[in-house]
């Protein structure tokens, strides 16, 4: 690519079409996705209910502005939120979506300091940069935004010695996901969330890429039923368009008011649109349901071909977020695999990142898991041969 910044290593092939889990690459060659777009995809690509309603929504007004009201974005906000007394902020990606939250908390709290975890990624703009607990992700920008603490992921005596009265804000992933696919652990959890209580610094959850179904239920923390004070949103939320969320206790609505924050093109029709129906989707009676029994069913046959392999460390993570770290080159698995018609991600230099639609079929996760054995066996021979 001659006339765009090198900010990417690319693959070397464009994807022009895409249908369910099928997308097609510009010499015709089809591939099954398990990316969905890096969790953006969750209904697969060009969902037939969503592109009719951003079609519809094509023909009748694209942009009006925050400075009118919308039905749209309360009718969205009141699918996100369901029962809880939570109010939603529409901004157009996940570092905004952080962003939003950071700001509220230290507004709501009139504090500074703000506790995130190493290997931790929460975005690239300069506050969610600063959360972002890897030392590579801020190499060569300057001063970052300063009142940032970066600790140990699942330790809780690194947490008991960092929290304090000061503290605004702890902000935090569930699952790991660019950091390497890492699950926390509910104890540690449970026990960040008890002592934000006692101090009265917020629970800032980033769902940006568990939310939306990925791990089997509409966000991550409720498999271990916590209560954040602020979790953040975009990926999958509009399969594709882009459109990011951040949803917070209505009490803290007294820090948010005219004026304090603000996006343009933030709760966008045409991609609230998207949303709307996104969101319908997944929370249809038995979506989830069947959600957790593919992606149980996925896991299951992963651990029986690929677990035992000499090539393969661990198998982790939740639902349809899978990480499988490896003892072998995870970018040679990867393009080995795309060769073969199977696109999966890398999370670091050594774990495989899984993400297929939430629409995956079965024959699909056969199809996927078979060339994956393959590919990881084939690792193997390749690493004694040299
Ligand atoms: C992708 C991601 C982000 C950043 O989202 P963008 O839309 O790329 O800004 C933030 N947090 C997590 C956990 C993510 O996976």
């Amino acid at each position: 690519m001659k006339h765009v910044f090198p900010t990417y290593t690319r693959f070397p092939i464009d994807l022009v079409q895409g249908k369910g889990t099928i997308v097609t690459d510009g010499a015709g060659k089809k591939y099954l996705d398990f990316t969905s777009g890096i969790a953006v995809c969750n209904l697969g690509h060009c969902p037939e209910n969503v592109t009719v309603a951003v079609q519809k929504q094509l023909a009748d007004i694209w942009h009006t502005s925050n400075l009118y009201e919308s039905a749209l974005q309360d009718s969205v906000a009141e699918l996100l939120v369901g029962e809880d007394d939570k109010l939603v902020f529409f901004c157009n990606s996940g570092t905004e979506a952080n962003e939003a939250a950071l700001k509220l908390a230290r507004k709501y709290t009139k504090k500074d300091k703000i506790i995130t975890f190493e290997k931790s990624f929460h975005g690239r703009t300069f506050g969610s940069m600063s959360a972002t607990g890897q030392a590579k992700i801020h190499q060569g920008f300057g001063g970052l935004v300063p009142g940032f603490t970066y600790i140990p992921y699942n330790d809780i005596e690194a947490f008991r010695g960092a929290i304090d009265e000061n503290t605004a804000a702890v902000m935090l992933e569930v699952i790991q996901g660019e950091g390497g696919v890492i699950p926390a652990n509910a104890a540690w959890l449970l026990e960040i969330q008890h002592h934000c209580k006692k101090v009265g610094a917020l629970l800032i959850i980033d769902e940006v890429q568990t939310g939306i179904g990925r791990t089997g239920t509409l966000y991550s923390y409720q498999h271990i039923g916590l209560d954040p004070d602020i979790f953040t949103l975009a990926k999958g939320l509009g399969n594709g368009l882009p459109v990011g969320a951040m949803v917070g206790k209505s009490e803290l609505s007294s820090a948010f008011g005219p004026g304090s924050h603000g996006s343009t093109f933030g709760g966008n029709k045409v991609v609230l649109a998207a949303a709307k129906e996104v969101l319908t989707t997944v929370k249809q009676t038995g979506f989830l349901e069947e959600v957790k029994a593919k992606s149980e069913y996925f896991r299951d046959l992963l651990e029986a071909k690929c677990a035992n392999l000499a090539s393969v460390t661990s198998i982790r993570g939740e639902g349809f977020l899978i990480g499988i770290e490896v003892a072998c080159s995870a970018d040679s698995v990867v393009s080995n695999l795309r060769e073969h018609g199977l696109l999966i991600l890398t999370a670091g230099s050594n774990v495989l990142r899984i993400l297929p639609p939430l629409t995956v079929s079965y024959d699909e996760i056969n199809q996927a898991v078979s060339l994956l054995a393959t590919a990881l066996e084939n690792e193997l021979i390749g690493s004694e041969k040299r």
